[in-house]
């Protein structure tokens, strides 16, 4: 990242109140088009559920394919089990003028510290209601298609269904910019196991499991090493006859008792599985396993963004992106907000919105293109020098000071967001703001 991309800009042209698609009402969405209208744009969500607060909806349903692979299923949108509580502290998990832990505390809600999903998505209702956001939202309609015409206005087709008034016919429209927050914790990533097409259990992704009683009596591996893997598999061993946690980090190392569990282990990564219904473990372990889980995370996926690969995703590095956000060629009119992970979400949001909402409007300048691509450069070689594959690279965690650093032009006021206890990740997020 050169410094020179952290220097003053000048202000620019008088603020433009643009014309904005925002595609998702989740907590980005929804972060997204309250900045965009307080900056003075005509802002439309658009979003394909009924409601507002996408991954924190929690549904009982499941995917026809519980592994998530078949193109064709039809798509749950949430990841969510029903034992959920959040993975921050609730003095994290608001925006930073709507605090979430005094207004639920205030209704004499739980005051656990990691509250539960439910809690979140209440949280997110009454943030749209406070701040009127429903009225910008097109329930029950799906972008279906975002590119770009010859004048440099995108075209956004959606369809709506499933209410009165919604024929399922298509829409075109333009708009002056599109944002994206559709999330990207819908399309499971699988792990890669030797034999597994001839192996005869049951195999799932962390994005169908909801509730434990299914496993009752039953051997259960469990494939990952992060926040689900241990959530899950703590679920389940209240249930399971017993819990395999195979975690590809440790090497050959010899299997491990949970502390605290009298059926759960904790394994290397999977040698191989075989058609009797075995699963031979790196550290010499075979067992008879009943299914398997895969808590192996998710892809980006933007079905229906055409930009003539200037934006593409790979090995799920999606670029190239100016600080996570802005595709150099398309900004400003193109931008992502939620692409980062392992970091505060909802402040995030919040944040990246205001910049969005600023460089859209022409109160904020971005560097030249030749900046922006070059600091996506040294951020890229950053990734490969902390050794990181190239998934990683929207992975916000562990690199000394978290330099989501914003450009502005104005104040060059310093918001120093610090956030304790992520995991075993302490993060600074250093936001410079407007
Ligand atoms: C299991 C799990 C646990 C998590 N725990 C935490 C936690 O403890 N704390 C925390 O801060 N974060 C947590 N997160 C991260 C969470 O995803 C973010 O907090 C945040 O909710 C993401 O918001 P989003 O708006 O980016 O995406 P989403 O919430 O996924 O919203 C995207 C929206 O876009 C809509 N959409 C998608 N495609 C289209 C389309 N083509 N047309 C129209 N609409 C579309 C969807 O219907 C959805 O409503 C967790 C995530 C998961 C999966």
């Amino acid at each position: 990242m050169s410094p020179s991309s952290l220097a003053p800009r000048p202000v620019p042209s008088p603020p433009t109140s643009r014309h904005v698609a925002v595609i998702g009402a989740g907590a980005a969405g929804l972060a997204a088009a309250r900045e965009l209208r307080r900056e003075g744009h005509r802002v439309v969500v658009f979003e394909r559920s009924a409601a507002v607060g996408g991954t924190w909806i929690y549904t009982p349903a499941t995917e026809s394919d519980a592994l998530g692979l078949d193109p064709l299923r039809e798509v749950v949108h949430s990841s969510l089990y029903d034992s959920l509580r959040t993975n921050l502290p609730r003095e994290c998990m608001g925006f930073l003028d709507y605090p979430f832990s005094s207004r639920r505390a205030r209704a004499g809600g739980d005051h656990r510290r990691f509250p539960g999903h439910r809690e979140v998505l209440c949280y997110l209702q009454d943030f749209a209601r406070e701040f009127n956001l429903d009225g910008l939202v097109r329930f029950r309609t799906e972008v279906a298609l975002v590119e770009r015409d010859n004048d440099g206005r995108w075209q956004v087709n959606s369809r709506r269904s499933g209410v009165a008034g919604g024929d399922g016919s298509d829409e075109n429209e333009f708009f002056d910019g599109v944002v994206v927050c559709n999330g990207h914790y819908t399309e499971p990533r699988i792990a890669e196991i030797p034999g597994m097409d001839a192996w005869p259990g049951k195999q799932m992704h962390s994005h169908n499991y909801r509730v434990p009683e299914p496993f009752l009596d039953q051997v259960v591996v469990i494939v990952g090493n992060s926040y689900s893997t241990v959530d899950i598999s703590r679920d389940i061993a209240r249930f399971a006859k017993e819990v395999h946690v195979s975690d590809r980090s440790r090497t050959d190392e010899p299997r491990r008792k949970q502390p605290g569990y009298d059926n759960m282990w904790l394994h290397s990564s999977i040698a191989s599985t075989h058609k009797d219904g075995a699963v031979v473990f790196r550290d010499g372990c075979s067992i008879h396993v009943d299914v398997i889980i895969h808590c192996t995370g998710y892809k980006y996926h933007f079905p229906f963004l055409k930009t003539k690969n200037i934006v593409i995703v790979n090995d799920n590095r999606v670029g190239p992106l100016y600080k996570h956000i802005f595709p150099p060629f398309l900004a400003p009119s193109l931008a992502f907000i939620g692409i980062p992970w392992k970091v505060v979400p909802f402040t995030m949001f919040e944040l990246q919105s205001k910049w969005v909402a600023g460089v859209l409007s022409g109160r904020i300048a971005l560097p030249t293109k030749d900046e922006m691509l070059e600091d996506v450069k040294s951020w890229d070689l950053e990734v490969e020098a902390v050794g990181w594959p190239k998934r990683y690279t929207h992975n916000l965690s562990n690199i000394q000071c978290m330099r989501c650093l914003l450009q502005a032009d104005a104040l060059w006021e310093t918001v120093s967001v610090v956030v304790s206890s992520l995991g075993n990740c302490f993060l600074v997020i250093a936001f410079r703001l407007v």
